[in-house]
């Protein structure tokens, strides 16, 4: 097997060296500083810069613009919250969770009228999301999860076995439900694209520089402190680096891997021509793209969680893992068995104690934060970076009174409960997949309780 393994990702090695900013190398002092250059701190610098363009904002980043899962993800711009409504809905009222559903629908515009305004080319499609079911168990789950997204205003529609493969030829397709809010993107063309947009505004953007304390109006770095009125921690999946943020944001991994372009031949069997954002509902469930070069790109939690919240940082990914996701490819598509695959690479992304995102800012320290987006971040950080605009401004907008504004949870266990936790977790969602995939009718009892254990 010839496959490139980790350098962070194929959507960066594809596009070839990223463009090498300064580092911070002298004390400064800015409005408004920013630790993290992904779509979070992107975003957050973007419309501040538009709506105060006399704001001198300056983003600190440990390597370089798109290090982390913006620069790794798998591409669907999606219209899901990322936590639960029924949970936001408990603490902050009904109205309150459907508002939230209807910005995330609208964001998924938001973020393809930017593109297009600032000329951002990533191979945006909207091609909507389309999740299809391979057991009964699954195909029961998708029909109750319509249910649902239709009473926080998110229409769907289901589809039939053979109406779903007419669509994208999943061997064993028992159904499927669709939303046209969706689009696939190339991850990494986006976020150096909103970079070089962020800088040409006048943003500086410090690359290389890693920042090892933030403190109220300061972030700490080996060559300088910048002083700021307002300090935005936009480091999401590796916030649990910070030595007083260990438990906040569990950080899990997720794997990819990419076919080589595939032959005409392939695409005539498998269809797939409106290039819709794939997934399935297993527990451990699959998410793919057709990329605009004719590949199958497809990921997956692989091995979810490292003890001590360990960060593989150059998403290395073990074979294993490269082997079960090929294993998915091939399931779903067996016109592919002896395909190559041309790369494999993993990344973090934040998962919460109760799986609810958050953007927030306590105006007595200034400092700010957004993430805890569980999978979802790619169309959630556009809402953060808007609503951390208009909370640094001190503007109250319908932004601001969103049910994830200043959402708090408890702290993760401490290790080893929480390794074990995550470890039982996963080890139990594989069990009721696999359980379901032999035929059993219903959700397993597994995940059942694994869900409620887990507070997912
Ligand atoms: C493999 C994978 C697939 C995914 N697929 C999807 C998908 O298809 N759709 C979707 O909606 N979401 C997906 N996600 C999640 C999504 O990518 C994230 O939610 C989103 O990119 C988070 O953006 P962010 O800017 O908050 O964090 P990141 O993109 O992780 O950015 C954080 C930045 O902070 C920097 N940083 C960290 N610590 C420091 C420090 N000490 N000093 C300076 N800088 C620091 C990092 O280098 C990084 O650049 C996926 C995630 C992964 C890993």
């Amino acid at each position: 097997m010839d496959v490139v393994n980790g350098g962070v990702s194929f959507w960066h090695a594809q596009l070839g060296p990223p463009p090498q900013r300064s580092p911070l190398d002298a004390s400064l002092s800015v409005d408004v500083c920013i630790v993290g250059a992904g779509l979070t701190g992107l975003w957050t610098a973007y419309y501040l810069k538009k709506a105060a363009p006399s704001l001198s904002i300056a983003v600190v980043e440990q390597r370089f613009a798109g290090f982390g899962a913006s620069g790794r993800n798998g591409g669907w711009l999606s219209a899901a919250v990322a936590g639960s409504l029924d949970r936001y809905a408990r603490r902050r009222g009904v109205d309150a969770a459907r508002n939230l559903q209807r910005t995330m629908i609208h964001a998924v515009d938001e973020v393809i009228r930017v593109a297009r305004d600032e000329g951002i080319k990533a191979d945006i499609v909207k091609g909507g999301v389309l999740r299809v079911a391979r057991t009964k168990p699954q195909l029961h789950r998708l029909h109750e999860s319509v249910v649902a997204a239709e009473r926080w205003g998110d229409p769907h529609s289901t589809l039939s076995g053979e109406a779903t493969r007419d669509r994208v030829n999943v061997t064993g397709a028992l159904g499927a439900v669709f939303s046209e809010n969706g689009a696939r993107l190339h991850p990494a063309k986006f976020v150096r694209g909103l970079a070089d947009v962020v800088a040409a505004a006048g943003v500086a953007i410090y690359e290389a520089t890693p920042v090892t304390e933030i403190r109220p109006h300061e972030v700490v770095t080996p060559r300088g402190v910048v002083s700021a009125q307002f300090v935005v921690r936009a480091t999401e999946g590796f916030t649990s680096s910070f030595a007083d943020q260990d438990r906040r944001w569990l950080p899990m991994n997720s794997s990819m891997i990419i076919t080589a372009p595939l032959p005409d031949a392939a695409w005539d069997e498998i269809g797939w021509r409106a290039c819709e954002a794939l997934g399935d509902s297993a527990h451990t469930f699959m998410y793919a793209q057709r990329t605009a070069d004719g590949r199958i790109a497809i990921g997956g939690r692989g091995v979810p969680y490292r003890y001590g919240s360990r960060i593989d940082r150059d998403g290395e990914t073990p074979l294993v893992t490269i082997a079960e996701l090929r294993q998915v490819l091939t399931d779903f598509f067996p016109v592919l068995r002896g395909v190559s695959i041309d790369h494999a690479w993993s990344g973090v992304l934040g998962v919460p104690r109760d799986w609810c995102a958050t953007v927030g800012l306590d105006r007595a320290t200034g400092l700010a934060m957004a993430g805890g987006y569980v999978g979802h971040g790619v169309t959630a950080t556009n809402l953060a970076g808007r609503t951390l605009r208009d909370l640094i401004l001190g503007d109250d907008t319908d932004l601001t009174t969103l049910p994830w504004v200043n959402w708090r949870t408890r702290a993760w266990e401490p290790e080893p409960l929480r390794w074990i936790g995550v470890r039982a977790l996963y080890l139990a969602y594989r069990a009721a997949d696999r359980a379901e995939a032999s035929g059993r009718a219903t959700t397993s009892h597994i995940a059942r309780a694994a869900d409620f254990i887990s507070g997912r």
